[in-house]
């Protein structure tokens, strides 16, 4: 879907992301890791096309629709989740009419039926991030674009998010960029886990073959390709490897 040659960013005189070579295929889940400051949001931002200086050779092999879905949830808190959802597809101006048996099969997909004439203040955390996924998946964007989405729910509730979101994954073919500085989410979530060091740097490119698992959290090896990403973040990568 896009290829990227030697990709470089500066806030003013400040470099940011140094010189990363980036392929995203179609169907690609990518999980961008890294601590925090180190780059991820930025990196995300210049794939979203929000910042236009980017250096570097950007290849497109299509423009896709672009679904970005932030921390914070972004919703109107003076509008019902009814009207929250519908919003996504007349600011994607995705087509012309709203249908209402669209809004209320997303609503139904997302489990927030029962709420859909609620406002985004009686919701828990983790209803109102169903509420901000629903709404930009409902514009079935060609590229979806998360940044932390998950960071401010308690365990429980980002397991069951993930495990939602991992389903419609298995369900849907879509491409994906997820930004996390979870090692687990990282690795339940894609197929494909870049890591980031605070310098800026890609410094690894994991392929993870266990992808779509619902149950892999709870097998050894799960906790096998955890390990090996702490050992990358924190520099000792092969003394780890060696002992699994
Ligand atoms: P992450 O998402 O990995 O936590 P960011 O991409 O948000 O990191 O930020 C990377 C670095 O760029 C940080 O040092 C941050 O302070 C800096 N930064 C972020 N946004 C801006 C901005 N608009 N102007 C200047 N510096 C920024
Ligand atoms: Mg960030």
């Amino acid at each position: 879907m896009i290829n990227i040659k030697g990709l470089s960013f500066s806030y003013k005189d400040k470099k940011i992301l140094k010189n990363l070579n980036i392929t995203i295929e179609e169907n690609d889940k990518v999980a961008i890791i890294g601590p925090s400051g180190c780059g991820k949001s930025t990196l995300l931002y210049c794939l979203a096309g929000i910042h236009k200086s980017v250096n570097g050779d950007i290849n497109w092999k299509y423009k896709p629709e672009i679904g970005l879905i932030l921390q914070e949830y972004g919703l109107f808190p003076w509008k019902t989740v009814y009207d929250n959802v519908k919003l996504g597809l007349v600011v994607g101006k995705k087509k012309k009419t709203v249908k209402e048996d669209e809004i209320l099969i997303t609503l139904k997909q997302f489990d927030l039926l029962e709420h859909k004439d609620k406002y985004p203040s009686q919701l828990s955390g983790g209803q109102k991030q169903r509420v901000a996924i629903a709404r930009t998946m409902i514009l079935k964007p060609g590229l979806l674009l998360m940044d932390e989405p998950f960071s401010s729910l308690d365990a429980i509730t980002r397991e069951q998010l993930q495990n939602d979101l991992l389903n419609l994954y298995n369900t849907h073919s879509m491409t994906s960029v997820l930004v996390t500085h979870n090692i687990e989410e990282a690795v339940f979530m894609a197929n494909k886990i870049w890591v980031m060091n605070t310098k800026g740097n890609i410094i690894s490119t994991l392929n993870n073959q266990y992808f779509g698992d619902p149950e892999f959290r709870q097998k050894l090896d799960f906790y096998k390709v955890c390990l090996k990403i702490r050992s990358i973040l924190e520099g000792n990568s092969e003394r780890i490897y060696q002992e699994i």
